[in-house]
C-alpha cells in the first residue's frame, strides 16, 4: 500500500471480548461495516449499526441509560431538549389533530405549538396547569391526539396532577407528553405518562458545556418517532454522547446536592420582607406541597420568588455568586431575571393565571456551598430594600 492508502486505513486495536475498557470508548464513525453483502443485509435487519444518523453505539448507550433511568424500554436522543420537542411533536400530529397545552410551558414550546403547528393546521386549547377542571372538560368536549404539559413548571415551579391529567388522557384516547426536564428522569417514571421528554442540556450534562434531547417511552410508542427523528436529522454527536453518559454518572449526586441547597435556600429566604411569595414545592406553604411529597423523590433545583417591589434588574445586578444566564443543572449557580426570561407572548389573562409576574426572579442552583449562595441572596435582597 502506498502513504495515502496507509493513512485512510490505520490498524485497528480491537481489544479481546474479555479485555473490556471499563468507560466504554466513543464511537466517533459515521459508518460501520460488514465484511460482505450478505452480512450487511443480515446486519441491517437486526438492527446492527450501519449509519449514525440512525443509529450508533455511543449515542445507543445513553439511550438505554436514559430509558432504565425513567423506567421505560427505549429512547431517542437528539441535538437538543428543543430538538426532541419539535420532532416528537412533527412525529406525532398531523393537520386537524387537537393538542392540549398549557401557559406554563416551556417558551419554544408554546410557540412551536402557538405558531409552527398551527400552520401546518393543528388546533390546539391552551390552559394554566391548575384549569384541572377545565382540563378533564376539554378532554371530554374536543378529541384530542396530545397532552404536553411539564411539572414543575419554569419558573413558578407549578405542581401538574400527573395521575389526574393522565387519567383523563386515557379515558378520552388522548396520549400524553410530559416535558420532564425540571424533575429529571429519575422522577415521575411511575406515571402512566407515554413519552418522557428531556433537555439533557440541563442536568443529565452537569456541567454546561454539551447540548442534547431525548423523548423516552415504550418500544411499541416509541418505534415511529424513531423512524421519523432519523429523517428530520437533528442526531446528537457521539462525542456529545459520550459526554451525557459522562453526567450521568454524577447526575443523582448533583441532583440531590442542588435540591438540598435549593430547600435550605427557599426557606432561607421565605419570611424575607423584600420577598412576597417564593416558589418552591419543598415549602409547606406551597399550594401543592403535597401533591409534590405524593410525586416527586425531590423537590428540584429551581427557587423563584416574587420581590415586594419592581427591582429585579437590581437585584440580579447586585448578585455576586449567581451568573445572569440561562438554562440549570450547572456546576455554577444562574439567575434570570424577567427582564431577560421572555414568557410574556401570551394574553394578559393567561399570563396573570399562569403567575407570571415581572416581579419573578428564578435561582438556579449549582454546586457551590449553600451557605455562601444564601449569603449571597441576602445581601442583595438587603441592597435593594
Ligand atoms: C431548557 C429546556 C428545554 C430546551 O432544551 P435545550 O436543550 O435548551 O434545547 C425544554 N424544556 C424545558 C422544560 C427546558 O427547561
Amino acid at each position: 500500500m502506498k502513504l495515502p492508502t496507509q493513512t485512510s486505513h490505520p490498524p485497528v486495536t480491537t481489544p479481546a471480548a474479555n479485555n473490556r475498557p471499563l468507560v466504554s470508548p466513543i464511537y466517533q464513525s459515521v459508518k460501520f461495516a460488514y465484511p460482505d453483502v450478505a452480512a450487511t443485509r443480515e446486519g441491517l435487519a437486526h438492527d446492527g449499526y450501519f449509519y449514525s444518523r440512525s443509529s450508533n453505539p455511543t449515542t445507543r448507550q445513553l439511550e438505554l441509560s436514559l430509558a432504565r433511568l425513567q423506567g421505560r424500554d427505549d429512547a431517542v436522543v437528539c441535538a437538543s431538549g428543543v430538538g426532541a420537542i419539535a420532532q416528537t411533536l412533527f412525529s406525532l400530529l398531523q393537520q386537524g389533530d387537537h393538542v392540549l397545552c398549557f401557559g406554563e410551558l416551556y417558551g419554544p414550546t408554546r410557540t412551536l405549538v402557538r405558531r409552527t403547528l398551527a400552520r401546518y393546521g393543528v388546533k390546539h386549547t391552551m390552559l394554566s396547569i391548575y384549569d384541572d377542571a377545565d382540563i378533564e372538560q376539554v378532554l371530554a368536549t374536543t378529541p384530542t391526539r396530545l397532552v404536553v404539559f411539564e411539572s414543575p413548571t419554569n419558573p413558578v415551579t407549578r405542581i401538574a396532577d400527573i395521575a389526574r391529567i393522565t387519567a383523563a388522557a386515557r379515558r378520552h384516547g388522548a396520549l400524553t407528553l410530559l416535558d420532564n426536564t425540571l424533575a429529571g428522569p429519575h422522577q415521575h417514571g411511575s406515571y402512566d405518562i407515554d413519552y418522557f421528554l428531556h433537555s439533557l442540556t440541563k442536568y443529565v450534562s452537569g456541567h454546561g458545556d454539551v447540548m442534547g434531547g431525548a423523548v423516552i417511552a415504550n418500544a411499541e410508542l416509541l418505534a415511529p418517532v424513531r423512524r421519523d427523528f432519523s429523517l428530520f436529522g437533528g442526531t446528537l454527536d457521539p462525542h456529545a454522547a459520550y459526554l451525557m453518559q459522562r453526567g450521568l454518572k454524577t447526575y443523582l449526586l448533583r441532583y440531590e446536592a442542588q435540591t438540598r441547597t435549593a430547600q435550605a435556600l427557599a426557606e432561607a429566604i421565605s419570611d424575607h420582607p423584600a420577598v412576597t411569595c417564593v416558589h418552591y414545592p419543598g415549602l409547606p406553604q406551597h399550594p401543592r406541597h403535597a401533591l409534590a411529597c405524593e410525586q416527586m423523590q425531590h423537590f428540584g433545583t429551581v427557587v423563584s420568588f416574587d420581590l415586594h417591589v419592581d427591582a429585579a434588574d437590581l437585584f440580579t445586578d447586585a448578585l455576586r455568586l449567581f451568573a445572569i444566564a440561562p438554562s440549570m443543572g450547572s456546576a455554577e449557580a444562574l439567575v434570570m431575571p424577567p427582564s431577560l426570561a421572555g414568557g410574556f407572548d401570551l394574553p394578559a389573562d393567561l399570563q396573570a393565571r399562569c403567575g407570571m409576574t415581572t416581579k419573578t426572579v428564578r435561582l438556579s442552583m449549582g454546586l457551590e456551598d449553600a451557605s455562601d449562595l444564601i449569603g449571597d441572596v441576602l445581601q442583595a435582597l438587603h441592597s435593594i430594600v
